[in-house]
C-alpha cells in the first residue's frame, strides 16, 4: 500500500515538472538575455541580441522582454522597426496618436523616423522581437508616470466591453481606409464572413481585395451604433454612409453594417462583417 502510493506521488511530481517545463518552454521561445542598464528605459528589461547587422543584412534581430511597468524612452529608429508580439499585452504609442494595445501575435511596422516609444502595461509582462534598421536608435525623452499611467486609466480595461467594441470597430474603418493589411489581419479570425452588395467570401479573400485595391473603403461616416454583448460575442450594428472606391469607381452609399466580434482569450476577433445596404440613407 505504501509503496503504491509512493509510485503515484512520483508520477504526480514527474508530470507535475513536465508540465512545468512545457509551459517554461512555451514562454521562453528565445533566451531571456542580459538585463539592460537602466540608461534608455524605466522598470527592468532584458535583452538577447539574436542576429546583428552585417554587409549582407541591414537589421538587428532581437528579443525584449519587459517587466510589468517597464517601458522603453521615446525614440526614433532611422531605418524603421518591426516589433513581433510573442508574449503578453505591448503598449505601443507613436507621437501625437493614441496609445495602441497589441496582443500576443500583432505585429507593428513602426516607419523611419516617427518618434514612439513601447513597454510592458503596468500590470504585466511582455516580450517581443525587435527587427531594427542597423542605423543606431535615437533616444529622446522618458516616459512619465504621469503618461503612462494616463494611459492605464483610458486603457480598454477601464473601458466597458461595449464601448471598447465600438473603439476597436472604428479603429477597424481606419485600418480598412489606410489598407492595412497587416493590422486587420490580427482583428479578422481566419475563419470570419464577409458579405458584400456583390457577394461573400472569406478572411483571405477579404484581405487580398482589400491589398490590392480591388475594394477600397475610402471613407466611413458612422451616423449610429449600437452594441449587444451575448456571452462571449459582440454584435454591432453600424448606420454609415461608405464612400468607397470598387474597380477604380467611387461610389457612396448607405449601409447598415452588422459587425460580430468573438472573444478569444482575452483579445476580440472579428467573426463577421455584412454590409446591407439601406433604402432611405
Ligand atoms: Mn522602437
Amino acid at each position: 500500500m505504501k509503496i503504491i502510493k509512493k509510485v503515484l506521488s512520483s508520477t504526480f511530481i514527474l508530470s507535475l515538472a513536465l508540465s512545468i517545463q512545457a509551459a517554461a518552454q512555451e514562454a521562453l521561445i528565445f533566451p531571456l538575455g542580459e538585463k539592460a542598464a537602466n540608461v534608455h528605459h524605466t522598470g527592468d528589461v532584458w535583452l538577447s541580441h539574436l542576429s546583428t547587422p552585417d554587409s549582407t543584412f541591414d537589421y538587428s534581430i532581437a528579443t525584449a522582454t519587459f517587466a510589468p511597468g517597464a517601458r522603453l524612452d521615446w525614440h526614433t529608429h532611422p531605418g524603421g522597426q518591426h516589433l513581433l508580439i510573442t508574449d503578453g499585452i505591448c503598449y505601443y504609442q507613436e507621437r501625437n496618436k493614441p496609445l495602441e494595445i497589441l496582443h500576443k501575435g500583432d505585429v507593428v511596422k513602426c516607419q523611419p523616423g516617427v518618434e514612439h516609444w513601447h513597454g510592458a502595461t503596468p500590470d504585466g509582462g511582455m516580450t517581443y522581437l525587435g527587427v531594427t534598421g542597423a542605423q543606431p536608435t535615437i533616444w529622446l525623452e522618458k516616459v512619465s508616470d504621469a503618461d503612462y499611467f494616463v494611459n492605464k486609466k483610458n486603457n480598454a480595461k477601464s473601458m466597458t466591453t461595449e464601448q471598447e467594441i465600438i473603439e476597436l470597430s472604428k479603429q477597424k474603418w481606419q485600418w480598412m481606409a489606410d489598407k492595412a493589411v497587416d493590422k486587420l489581419a490580427g482583428l479578422f479570425d481566419a475563419k470570419a464572413k464577409f458579405v458584400h452588395m456583390g457577394g461573400s467570401w472569406g478572411t483571405e479573400q477579404e484581405l487580398n481585395i482589400i491589398k490590392s485595391g480591388g475594394i477600397w473603403y475610402k471613407q466611413a461616416d458612422i451616423h449610429e451604433v449600437s452594441v449587444e454583448i451575448i456571452g462571449n460575442t459582440a454584435i454591432l450594428l453600424n448606420k454609415i454612409t461608405l464612400l468607397a472606391v470598387v474597380g477604380g469607381n467611387e461610389v457612396t452609399n448607405p449601409f447598415m453594417v452588422t459587425e460580430v466580434y468573438v472573444k478569444e482569450g482575452d483579445k476580440w476577433k472579428l467573426g463577421s462583417l455584412s454590409f446591407t445596404k439601406l433604402l432611405n440613407p
